[in-house]
C-alpha cells in the first residue's frame, strides 16, 4: 500500500472516530480547569485513549494531570503533545457575539487548548489504528502536557526526562490560520523576587524600620537602567505581587514581585537572570532588607526543524485548503464585525505578509472574508515570535514539528473572549479534525522514511549547536 493510500486509510480511521474527538474537545471547554488543576480535562483524553487500546502512565514528573499514553513498540518513537488548559477569568457564553461571561471571574479556554488536546488525541488514534491494522512496528506517545498559559508543564516533564529517548515530536494549534509552525518563539524564565524587612511605625520611629516596599521599588529602577544594556530582543516584564500592606504609616516589612525575562535563547535568558539578580541583591542591600528568589517556571525557547516542517506541510497541501460552509463564513461574520478598525488593519497586514506573492487587491480580499480559507504558504525562519511557549523544552528532544489550522474567525486574538465563545464551533471540530489528520499523516511518514528521519534529525542536531537541554528551575521547586 503506497503512502497516498496509508494517509486515505488515516483520514477515513479520524472520519469514522470523529465524535470521540469533537466531544473530548467540547468537554473540556466546559471543564475550563488551569494550570496544574486539570484532573477532569486529563480524564476526559485518557478515558478515550484507554479505550482505544493505549498504555497509560498518569502523575507522570510528579503532576497529577500529566500522563503518557502509549502504542506500539520499538523504533521509531514518536511524541504527540496534547494541552488541555483554559485562561483564568476569560469566561465566556459559547456562540454569543458579545462578552458575556456565564459565571464572573471564571476560567475559559481562551486559546483553543480544548481543542488542541483533541485534535492530538485525533492523530495518536489515526495512526495507532494504522499501526495495528499493518502490522507496522514503531512507538506513539501521546503526551498530556498540563499548564502551558503559566507554569510550563513541559519544562518539568523535560526536567524530569520524560521527552528523552524520542525520535521525532508533532504538534499543533488551534489559531484563525492554516499554516506550519515556521518560527522559534523566546525562552523565558518567571521567578519570584521576596524581600522581607523590619515593620515600624513608619512616623514615630522610622529609624527602627527597614521597608521591603522600598527595596522592590529600587529593583524596579535598577532593572529599568538595566533594560537599556540588554540586547535588543530580549523582554523584562515585572508584577508586583505583594506591595507590603494598604497602611502607608506602618514600614512594610514584607514585598513580592514576579519577573519574566525573555530572550531568543536560553544562555541570553540565564545572563540577563544573572544581571537581574544582581539588581535585587543590590536593592536589598542598600535597604537593609532581604532577598530570597523563587521560582515559579521557565521555558526554553521553539526549535525550528524545516525538513520534518516540510514533511507536515506537504501533508497540509495533501489535505489542501481549509473548507468552511456558508453557515461558517456566516457564524464567523458576527464575530469579525465585534473587531475595530486597528484589530482589522493589523489582520490584513499579516494576511499581506503571509502571501507576499498576492496583489493588494487579492491580499484584501481575502483578509475580508470571515474564516481563513487558504493554505499560507510554507516559510520556516530562525527568528522567535514575540511570546513564549513550553513546546520549546520539547523541541530541545527531537526534530519538532508544528502546524495551526483556521479554528477562529479572521483577526480574532488568542485569548480573547471571541476565542472562548467560537471554541465549540463547527470550525474549530473541523479544524481539530484536520489537525489530527496531518499530524497521523506525518506520524506514518516518520515510521516508514528513516532517510527523511536522519536528515531531520541531523539537522536538529546542528541547531542546538552542541548544547544539550539544561532545565534551569531548580530540582526543588516542585510544579503548582
Ligand atoms: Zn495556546
Amino acid at each position: 500500500m503506497s503512502n497516498n493510500n496509508g494517509k486515505n486509510r488515516i483520514c477515513q480511521i479520524i472520519d469514522e472516530k470523529k465524535s470521540l474527538f469533537t466531544d473530548a474537545s467540547d468537554k473540556i471547554w466546559g471543564f475550563a480547569e488551569t494550570r496544574f488543576q486539570l484532573t477532569e480535562s486529563a480524564d476526559v483524553l485518557c478515558r478515550v485513549l484507554e479505550d482505544e487500546g493505549f498504555e497509560i502512565q498518569r502523575g507522570c514528573g510528579g503532576m497529577e494531570d500529566a500522563f503518557i499514553a502509549s502504542y506500539g513498540s520499538g523504533k521509531p518513537v514518536i511524541g504527540i503533545l496534547a494541552e488541555y488548559d483554559a485562561l483564568g477569568n476569560l469566561n465566556q457564553e459559547a456562540d454569543l457575539p458579545e462578552k458575556k461571561a456565564m459565571e464572573q471571574g471564571k476560567p475559559g479556554h481562551g486559546c483553543g487548548h480544548n481543542a488542541l488536546g483533541a485534535g492530538a488525541l485525533a492523530g495518536a488514534t489515526g495512526i495507532k489504528e494504522y499501526m495495528k491494522e499493518n502490522n507496522i512496528s514503531g512507538t506513539v506517545r501521546l503526551y498530556g502536557c498540563p499548564a502551558e498559559e503559566s507554569g510550563s508543564g513541559k519544562a518539568f516533564m523535560a526536567r524530569a526526562g520524560l521527552f528523552n529517548g524520542l525520535d521525532a515530536i508533532l504538534s499543533w494549534h488551534p489559531m484563525n490560520e492554516t499554516a506550519i509552525w515556521g518560527f522559534s518563539s523566546l525562552a523565558n524564565y518567571q521567578v519570584y523576587f521576596n524581600f522581607k524587612g523590619i515593620s515600624a511605625h513608619a512616623a514615630s520611629s522610622p529609624e527602627l524600620g527597614r521597608s521591603a516596599l522600598d527595596a522592590v521599588e529600587l529593583m524596579s529602577m535598577g532593572v529599568n537602567y538595566l533594560r537599556e544594556h540588554v540586547i535588543q530582543e530580549a523582554r523584562i516584564h515585572y508584577a508586583y505581587i505583594d506591595a507590603g500592606g494598604t497602611s502607608p504609616n506602618v514600614v512594610q516589612p514584607t514585598a513580592s514581585v514576579l519577573y519574566f525575562i525573555r530572550a531568543p535563547r536560553s544562555s541570553q535568558v540565564q545572563e540577563i537572570f544573572e544581571r537581574v539578580v544582581d539588581v535585587a541583591k543590590g536593592a536589598a542591600l542598600m535597604t537593609g532588607t532581604t532577598m530570597e528568589l523563587q521560582w515559579d517556571s521557565a521555558c526554553a525557547e521553539y526549535i525550528v526543524n524545516d525538513t520534518l516542517g516540510k514533511v507536515m506541510y506537504d501533508n497540509m497541501r495533501y489535505l489542501g485548503n481549509p473548507k468552511f460552509t456558508k453557515e461558517d463564513y456566516d457564524y464567523a461574520e458576527q464575530f469579525t464585525n465585534t473587531l475595530t478598525d486597528v484589530e482589522k488593519n493589523i489582520y490584513a497586514r499579516k494576511i499581506r505578509q503571509y502571501f507576499p506573492h498576492k496583489s493588494n487587491d487579492e491580499a484584501e480580499a481575502l483578509s475580508k472574508k470571515s474564516m481563513m480559507d487558504e493554505l499560507v504558504p510554507y516559510f520556516m525562519t530562525n527568528a522567535a515570535m514575540a511570546g513564549s511557549t513550553d513546546v520549546g523544552d520539547a523541541s530541545w528532544h527531537a526534530p519538532t514539528a508544528q502546524m495551526t489550522t483556521a479554528c477562529y474567525p479572521a483577526g480574532t486574538s488568542a485569548h480573547s473572549w471571541q476565542y472562548v465563545a467560537c471554541g465549540k464551533s463547527d470550525a474549530v471540530h473541523n479544524g481539530l479534525l484536520y489537525a489530527g489528520k496531518v499530524i497521523a499523516m506525518t506520524a506514518l511518514d516518520v515510521l516508514t522514511d528513516p532517510e527523511m528521519l536522519k536528515k531531520a534529525q541531523e539537522e536538529y542536531k546542528k541547531q542546538l549547536g552542541g548544547e544539550s537541554y539544561h532545565c534551569p528551575i531548580p530540582a526543588e521547586v516542585q510544579p503548582k
